[in-house]
């Protein structure tokens, strides 16, 4: 290109190496910014309240200059969610580890495509051969593979899919010709992502049907047995059990050994989304918790939640591999072919995809097994500090006992619960606020490496000043989280 070419000298990196100063000035730049925002993460709020600000969002004439356009950008990044500072504990998106970002920022560079394999040679085998891995670490045996997918709803779309033409074999001819209602089964409590599933696979929605959770948050078995007998007598064809292994807002872990039993007695696919509760695996202490997986024939895992890996990192990991191929493999001719290897954008609901590979075999790689299994036992080590702080605190109600690192917990009334949120947030504490069994509760998800049992001892004197100010008094409905405490741990 010459020089009186409209681009700007650093539009890209060049081959020849002819502009290699310019893109390093401007990238030292741009790391000295990130470095900056990163390091001082703990002054800034978790959730900054919207300032507004002036910026140019129309494409301009001539080109604008990188270091102005990152001076630009100041104000978005000041005002961006802030999930490095300690206080922040509202959601299961935590700060990403170094060796995602490094592995972001190559995967980009190098711009390879997933779609096939001569489009990501080295990506492909890759990813092909840690996912393979990371189902075995699950347990699903010699057969087993996965593929990443751009976060967990897609995965869970795919388990779908695949369950639903592997019961059905409806792959070719679609619903129309059947005469049996197809249905699934997951509890009240399972990720909205299973109705969207169900909607976007003709199935519509009330496919799913919601089964009763107890104290726990867990999903009833005798309503499950229930349901499907029901379903039985009424003509319906149930094809898919979906177990949630870390619910989204309690974070409880469906009874699987038992589901595993139903679903094989039932002639079921057993799907376990774990998107959240996966990384648990990882650890010797608490693995136990997931037992009853091995027996899935897919599972929904997402290493962007509690293994810090940039987003998206998401993977549907299946028992045996071979069904995707004989089941939802659609072949594309104008894809080269590898004798080794099939082409993932055949038998994979997307099409082109970065090398999202990358951040997590670096991640993993860089943390190690062992500190891989550190930051799940760091939030379970805080879960049970929080625990024994709300023991103390009787004018606090609790919804379910901790499965895992997830505490929901309120006040006496909705809006006294409300209000605690922006409480704390004004002292830098950021708790969600769902509403789960018709009421607001504040969550708290124990996965950001910076909060120590320090923080937690801090969020609740705020929480203590709060009451204090409004003069609250224990609540008697309380008694009753004691006991589910003492069960629990
Ligand atoms: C987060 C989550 C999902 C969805 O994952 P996305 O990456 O947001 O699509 C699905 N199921 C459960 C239980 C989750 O917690």
């Amino acid at each position: 290109m010459n020089s009186s070419a409209p681009l700007p000298e650093t539009a890209f990196l060049r081959p020849d190496g002819s502009n290699r100063e310019a893109i390093a000035a401007v990238a030292q730049l741009a790391l000295e910014q990130l470095l900056n925002l990163g390091s001082q993460a703990d002054q800034r709020s978790p959730v900054p309240t919207w300032q507004g600000s002036e910026r140019h969002v129309g494409i301009p004439a001539q080109s604008v200059p990188l270091p102005d356009l990152l001076q630009q950008l100041e104000p978005l990044l000041a005002q961006a969610m802030n999930p490095a500072n300690p206080g922040y504990l509202g959601h299961m998106d935590p700060v990403a580890s170094t060796a995602s970002v490094i592995g972001d920022a190559i995967a980009a560079l190098l711009n390879n495509n997933l779609l096939s394999v001569e489009m990501s040679p080295s990506f492909s085998r890759l990813e092909t051969a840690v996912l393979r891995e990371l189902a075995q670490r699950f347990g699903l045996g010699d057969e087993a593979g996965g593929l990443l997918l751009s976060g967990g709803s897609l995965a869970n779309l795919q388990a779908i899919a695949l369950a639903r033409n592997w019961a059905l074999q409806v792959q070719e001819t679609g619903l129309a010709g059947l005469t049996q209602r197809p249905i699934l089964f997951a509890s009240e409590a399972a990720h909205t992502s299973i109705q969207k599933a169900a909607m976007l696979l003709g199935l519509g929605s009330q496919a799913v049907i919601p089964i009763a959770t107890d104290r726990r948050g867990r999903m009833q078995v005798a309503a499950l047995t229930e349901a499907i007998a029901s379903a039985r007598r009424q003509g319906q064809r149930p094809f898919c059990l979906v177990a949630t292994a870390g619910t989204t807002v309690t974070g409880s872990i469906d009874p699987l050994p038992e589901l595993s039993a139903i679903a094989r007695t039932e002639g079921l696919w057993f799907h376990v989304d774990a998107s959240y509760g996966g990384a648990v695996i990882f650890s010797p202490r608490y693995a136990h918790k997931l037992q009853g997986i091995e027996q899935a024939n897919s599972v929904t895992f997402n290493p962007q939640k509690w293994l810090c890996v940039a987003k998206t990192s998401a993977s549907l990991l299946l028992r045996d591999w071979s069904l995707l191929t004989e089941h939802f493999r659609i072949a594309a001719p104008y894809m080269g072919e590898a004798d080794d290897l099939i082409n993932l954008g055949e038998v994979s609901v997307q099409g082109t995809r970065p090398a999202d590979i990358l951040k997590l075999w670096l991640t993993l790689q860089h943390f190690g097994d062992r500190g891989c299994a550190a930051l799940v036992e760091h939030g379970l080590r805080l879960c049970r500090c929080f625990v024994a702080e709300l023991r103390q605190r009787p004018q606090i109600q609790v919804a379910t006992p901790p499965d895992l690192n997830i505490l929901c917990f309120r006040l006496a009334s909705d809006r006294l619960t409300a209000e605690l949120q922006q409480f704390l947030l004004d002292r830098y504490f950021f708790l969600s606020l769902p509403r789960f069994r018709d009421r607001l509760w504040l969550k708290a998800v124990l996965v950001n490496p910076f909060t120590t049992p320090e923080h937690i001892r801090q969020l609740f004197g705020a929480i203590d000043a709060f009451c204090r100010d409004r003069q609250i008094q224990p609540d008697p409905q309380s008694q009753d989280n004691e006991i589910t405490y003492s069960q629990s741990l």
